[in-house]
C-alpha cells in the first residue's frame, strides 16, 4: 500500500438524492481522529492495469468512534464516481486523510456565504454545522436538475441553503441568482467557493467586481475537472476542484 493510505471499509452506502450517493467509510485507526470542518480524504482507486487513480471527498460527517460519511456525485464517466455507485458494505477501501484544509472556516466573522455545486455541498455543511448559532448563513447550490437537492432533513440549517437549476455554463445561473440578494456586508462576511472551475471564476468575480469584495483576500485556488468549453483547463494542476476562498474585511 502506498505511503499515507490505510485500509477502511465501506460500512454503509445509501442514496441521498437521485443523483448523490452517501456512502460511511469505518476504520479502528481512525477512532479518535477528528476532521475538521471542510476536510477531505483522497481515495485510492485501483485499475486493471497495476495502476491507480485517487480522487479527493469532502468528509461531510465523521464520528470518534472513527466512521465518516462521503457524498459522491453519480455523474456516471469516472474512477470516482463508479466507486462510489457501485461499492458495497465491507468493501476494503484505501483512504488518505488529506494534510491541508482545502477551505478553511474563517470564526472571526459575523457572516458566512457559501456558493457552489452538487460536489460542495458536503464540505459546506461540514462548515455549517461548525458554527456558532448566531452566525449569520447563506448558502446557495446550483444543481443540474431539482432532483439533485438534498433533502431538508439531511441539511443543518435549510432555511438559509437555496438551490438553483443550472441552466448553460456552470455558475451562470447562480450568479444570476446572487445578482438578486442584498448580501451582507462585506466588511464582517467571508465567502466560501468551491466546485466546477466555471462556476467559481464566476461566483468569485461577481464577489469581487460587483459586490465589493477585495481581490486581496482571495486564498489560493485549485483546479481539476476541466470546464466543458476548456477541455485542457486545469490539466496541469492538482485533481480536483477549484477552490476559492473570498474573504471581506
Ligand atoms: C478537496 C476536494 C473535495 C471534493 N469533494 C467532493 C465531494 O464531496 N463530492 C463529489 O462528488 N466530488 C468531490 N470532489 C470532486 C472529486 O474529487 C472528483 O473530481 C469527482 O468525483 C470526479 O471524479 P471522477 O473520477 O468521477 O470523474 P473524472 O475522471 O474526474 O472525470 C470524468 C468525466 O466526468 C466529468 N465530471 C467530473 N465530475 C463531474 C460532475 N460532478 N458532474 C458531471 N460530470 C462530471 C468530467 O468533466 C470528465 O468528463 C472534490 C474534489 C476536491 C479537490
Amino acid at each position: 500500500m502506498p505511503q499515507g493510505f490505510e485500509v477502511c471499509r465501506v460500512s454503509a452506502v445509501r442514496l441521498m438524492s437521485s443523483q448523490v450517493r452517501n456512502v460511511t467509510i469505518a476504520a479502528e485507526s481512525l477512532a479518535g481522529f477528528a476532521f475538521e470542518p471542510g476536510a477531505d480524504v483522497a481515495i485510492r482507486l485501483p485499475r486493471g492495469d497495476g495502476g491507480a487513480d485517487e480522487r479527493h471527498y469532502s468528509v461531510w460527517k465523521s464520528t470518534a468512534e472513527g466512521k465518516f460519511d462521503l457524498c459522491v456525485v453519480l455523474h456516471g464517466l469516472g474512477p470516482g464516481s463508479q466507486w462510489a455507485a457501485r461499492c458495497a458494505v465491507g468493501d476494503p477501501v484505501e483512504i488518505s486523510r488529506s494534510r491541508a484544509l482545502p477551505i478553511a472556516l474563517d470564526r472571526s466573522v459575523e457572516a458566512h456565504l457559501l456558493f457552489g455545486d452538487e460536489t460542495s455541498i458536503a464540505s459546506a455543511e461540514a462548515l455549517i454545522r461548525a458554527l456558532p448559532a448566531e452566525a449569520v448563513v447563506l448558502a446557495c447550490f446550483e444543481v443540474a436538475s431539482m432532483d439533485r437537492r438534498w433533502p431538508d432533513p439531511e441539511v443543518a440549517r435549510p432555511e438559509a441553503v437555496r438551490w438553483v437549476d443550472r441552466a448553460g455554463r456552470p455558475g451562470s445561473a447562480l450568479v444570476s441568482w446572487l445578482a438578486r440578494q442584498s448580501l451582507p456586508s462585506a466588511n464582517s462576511t467571508t465567502a466560501y467557493v468551491t466546485g466546477e472551475a466555471w462556476l467559481c471564476a464566476m461566483v468569485h468575480a461577481h464577489l469581487v467586481r460587483d459586490r465589493g469584495f477585495p481581490t486581496g483576500a482571495v486564498a489560493p485556488c485549485h483546479t481539476g475537472r476541466p470546464s466543458p468549453d476548456r477541455p485542457d483547463h486545469g490539466r496541469a494542476q492538482p485533481r480536483g476542484r477549484f477552490h476559492c476562498a473570498t474573504a471581506g474585511r
